[in-house]
């Protein structure tokens, strides 16, 4: 049973007790950032720091500037100088006798958006996402794929996880966020998170004005009158027109899936993603069963309540032959529980586990994290 911890290169990069301190918790893997979001996060150890402001997302591993054509991610300018965070962060992990996973955030990016609004998720109102690139543009594939290139060329990793491998949507997680009050329910969330930029519709077999007014009709509705949108987007749209929008999607995210797992170098990919081809996030939606080509494994996230993660990978290894790992959250209400979670989710069918958050737990969680290394086996 492989257990693991997500952890920031800033909880390594300058603290040189942080590996030792991780391995302390019986993990024997550490999925590190390499490339990722803007973020708020406490280093309750760091020998320099107590608290990482993450302006805008970056890549944390080496950027070589002859290797990107359009988009290229921008370095940090945060936490401890280094040139190459995730090379030292990896190499203090493998002094410490842990293999390390890169984690690597692939359309989430507000600096990105904004400077190529034409590149970004671009709703039925015409209203770009900027937080989120559309992974049918071309010049996104591109940069994606460069992303996971250059980690490969660069570094001896044995896996790397793919977050936000797809759309991310209306949905975006953030402490100024002011749309709650507008009760929109999740039908219309997700009609609002369909991507209508000019690459999504060259590429839909739809009548795309026709379906962008009918969108807006049925958000109106629900926005100016409580009229629910339905349950699902066939309800809302028609059977035709929802399959048609999950075909398209299936399409792009297994399109990047085979081509970064063609890219040169024997390296485990593995998805984070969601058994619900109407849901747009950084877990993407697919259809689990029958996902071609098939990632190393999916990595379901398993935060909310414990019924619901099992029931969720339960129900995921009915449907799929491909190893499930749970993205476990160590950093909820009840940390006392997390033995007892992890292994529900085991016998439910997962894997292995990744604890979420090595860096960000504290004292606490990280005994809760130990506690379930070393119960769940
Ligand atoms: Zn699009």
């Amino acid at each position: 049973m492989r257990h693991g911890a997500f952890a920031y290169t800033w909880d390594l990069v300058g603290d040189p007790s942080a590996a030792a301190r991780f391995a302390a918790l019986g993990i024997d893997t550490v999925t590190v950032q390499a490339a990722y979001h803007s973020v708020r996060a406490t280093t309750a150890w760091h020998p320099a720091h107590r608290v990482v402001h993450a302006e805008h997302a970056a890549a944390y591993f080496r950027i070589r500037p002859e290797r990107w054509r359009g988009l290229r991610p921008l370095a940090p300018a945060w936490g401890v100088d280094d040139e190459d965070h995730f090379g030292t962060a990896t190499a203090a992990l493998a002094a410490a006798g842990l293999r390390s996973e890169a984690w690597v955030v692939l359309t989430h990016s507000s600096v990105l958006g904004r400077s190529a609004p034409e590149l970004a998720v671009r709703n039925a109102y015409g209203e770009v996402f900027s937080h989120a690139l559309c992974p049918a543009q071309p010049a996104v594939q591109d940069y994606a794929l460069t992303i996971v290139q250059e980690i490969c060329e660069q570094y001896d990793v044995p896996a790397l996880v793919l977050e936000a491998c797809g759309w991310l949507g209306f949905e975006h997680a953030s402490q100024h966020e002011k749309t709650s009050g507008a009760d929109l329910s999740t039908c219309a969330r997700d009609l609002l998170s369909i991507c209508l930029c000019p690459a999504c519709a060259a590429r839909l077999t739809l009548d795309v004005p026709r379906l962008a007014a009918d969108i807006r009709t049925i958000v109106d509705r629900e926005l100016q009158q409580g009229i629910r949108a339905g349950a699902t987007l066939a309800d809302a749209l028609g059977t035709e027109r929802a399959d048609a929008i999950y075909q398209h999607r299936r399409d792009v995210i297994t399109g990047l899936v085979r081509e970064a797992g063609a890219l040169p170098g024997e390296r485990d990919l593995l998805l984070m993603a969601t058994d619900d081809p109407q849901v747009t996030g950084p877990d993407v939606g697919v259809e689990l069963a029958g996902f071609a080509p098939a990632p190393a494994a999916f990595v379901l996230k398993c935060w909310d309540d414990e019924e619901s993660a099992i029931a969720r990978v339960k129900a995921a290894a009915a449907r799929t032959d491909v190893r499930l790992v749970a993205n476990v959250n160590a950093l909820g209400e009840r940390p006392e529980e997390l033995s007892a979670l992890a292994a529900g989710l085991v016998a439910a069918g997962a894997s292995e586990l990744r604890y979420y958050h090595a860096g960000l737990a504290s004292p606490a969680r990280q005994e809760a994290i130990r506690l379930a290394v070393q119960e769940v086996s």
